[in-house]
């Protein structure tokens, strides 16, 4: 894209860059003779899993829409995988190997995998800048998202300002920033889960039961190199003199969490969920959707339209968790129970790179399937979208419960690990958009514990209704923060406009 073509772009008009631009569109700066201010240009770069994807993709997009730029980077092992890859005007997509081609395997080393990811990546984004800079379109700014801080050491090392869009909770961020922080030992000793009942209060944050935090802090983690990930993203952030740290969430859901901490200034710059949520067309919406697991038919919108009004019960637990045996059942007697209409989504194991078994096929399957769907993926934005979605049974996925949220589906939250469990605990207790299931002893969801919680949110009882007054109530406000002019709109420019400004100096 040319300079020229630029400036006849309305939508960049908003942002400081663009305003010089139009009005000289030659920037006179005090000691450096005459200058063209450049397009910015922005690498994005991601882990390469749907939840990651999915909202750096929307970031991408907000950005090309101000007149940025965008170097989309990811592996090799996500495009394969895609059932198309992302274009768009303004956009380069630009996948690296990182050794893992094929992806991830179950019984690979994922400590190996992981310092291949960042090795080589290093390299390929280092290679990217220099010839960048060689053809004269520099790099402004690299954007890098969760598990991928060594990026900032890539930017450092080319005197490049980086940001990290952070697209877990608010909450989530600050429970890390606090554990390692000085709150390490409290959260341990007072967080502990032989004793449920026994909660911590961190600065700006809700008491937070065990079963609250991210499942990374908690005693009997097992996956202790994630936990490292996130004391060395901490770190990398605490040698920045002015760290920037951009989070998918608006300023209305996480104001407190958006402002707990003193050192660092987090900006919500969500929800970065696709516009079609807003009822709002966007070609780039379809241009930049991503999936990385095949959906077998469209029936299912087809089924969902037969249906009434808010009578379906949507069930998902995103694109990695993967369920006991024991809690598929658990789920599939309720649904049956319940005998409300439903859609499943029921990944394939061979996504996960696992054989199908024989031993994990469901005992009622045909029973089950007199009340509803069962698929291996399908678009949650039109499904959530759709007026027969009565709620979603979710594991909380952050961008499930945004997505949840904007569509105004009230919510079972069911998590698993890492931030669902942070996810769940503002969901129910915060803004009251769903309630939490319990488990069992051996931390199974039994199937009436299931039905009591479609019951209350499907039904008209006191809570019930508490939950639709509250959803309408979050979907408004999630409207607010996306729309032209809202805090992300407004939040997005101020950190263009600081980044390039930066850049031009
Ligand atoms: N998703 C989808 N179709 C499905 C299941 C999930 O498009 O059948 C999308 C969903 O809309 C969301 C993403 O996959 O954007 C999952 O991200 P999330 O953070 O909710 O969970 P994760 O998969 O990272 O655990």
């Amino acid at each position: 894209m040319n300079s020229s073509h630029h400036y006849k772009n309305p939508l960049i008009s908003f942002t400081n860059y663009s305003k010089l631009v139009k009005r000289e569109r030659i920037i006179h700066y005090p000691r450096a003779a005459v200058t063209i201010m450049p397009q910015p240009h922005f690498i994005v770069v991601t882990y390469p899993a749907q939840g990651h994807i999915n909202p750096t993709l929307q970031f991408a997009k907000h950005l090309i829409r101000i007149g940025v730029r965008v170097t989309y980077i990811t592996s090799i092992s996500a495009s394969r995988r895609m059932t198309k890859v992302p274009t768009a005007e303004g956009l380069s997509f630009l996948p690296f190997s990182d050794g893992y081609d094929d992806g991830i395997k179950p019984g690979d080393d994922t400590d190996h995998y992981l310092s291949e990811f960042k090795r080589r990546g290093k390299d390929a984004i280092s290679e990217y800048i220099t010839s960048s800079e060689n053809e004269g379109k520099p790099i402004t700014c690299i954007v890098y998202s969760l598990c991928l801080h060594w990026a900032a050491e890539v930017a450092r090392k080319h005197h490049i300002p980086s940001a990290l869009l952070w697209i877990q909770p608010a909450t989530v961020f600050d429970i890390y920033y606090f554990y390692f922080n000085g709150y390490e030992s409290a959260i341990k000793a007072q967080a502990d889960e032989t004793n449920p009942k026994c909660s911590i209060k961190l600065p700006g944050l809700p008491p937070l039961f065990p079963r609250d935090l991210p499942s990374f802090v908690i005693a009997s983690n097992v996956y202790q190199s994630a936990l490292s990930l996130f004391q060395e993203q901490m770190d990398v952030l605490a040698e920045e003199p002015n760290a920037k740290i951009l989070i998918n969430t608006f300023d209305a859901l996480e104001h407190e969490a958006l402002n707990a901490i003193e050192k660092f200034k987090t900006v919500g710059i969500g929800p970065l969920v696709p516009s079609s949520f807003f009822n709002s067309k966007d070609a780039l919406d379809n241009s930049l959707r991503v999936d990385l697991f095949q959906s077998d038919s469209k029936d299912y919108i087809q089924w969902l339209d037969s249906k009434p009004k808010s009578a379906v019960v949507y069930v998902s637990f995103g694109s990695i968790a993967a369920l006991k045996k024991q809690q598929v059942e658990e789920i599939a007697r309720a649904l049956i129970s319940s005998r409300r209409p439903f859609l499943w989504v029921m990944r394939n194991r061979k996504d996960r790179g696992e054989e199908e078994k024989e031993e994990d096929k469901l005992t009622c399957r045909e029973e089950l399937e007199q009340f509803g769907m069962v698929v291996p993926w399908c678009s949650q934005v039109e499904v959530l979208s759709h007026p027969s979605l009565g709620c979603f049974v979710t594991h909380c996925g952050w961008n499930s419960t945004l997505e949840s949220l904007v569509a105004g589906v009230p919510m079972v939250a069911f998590p698993q690990w890492t931030d669902q469990g942070t996810s769940a605990k503002l969901i129910e207790d915060v803004w009251g958009t769903g309630v939490r299931v319990s488990t069992n002893e051996e931390g199974i969801v039994e199937r009436d514990e299931i039905v009591r919680c479609l019951d209350v949110v499907m039904g008209d009882d006191e809570k019930g209704m508490e939950v639709k007054k509250n959803v309408e109530k979050w979907k408004g406000l999630a409207r607010e923060a996306a729309m032209e002019g809202g805090s992300m709109d407004m939040n997005l420019k101020a950190f263009v406009d600081d980044v390039s400004q930066g850049y031009c100096k």
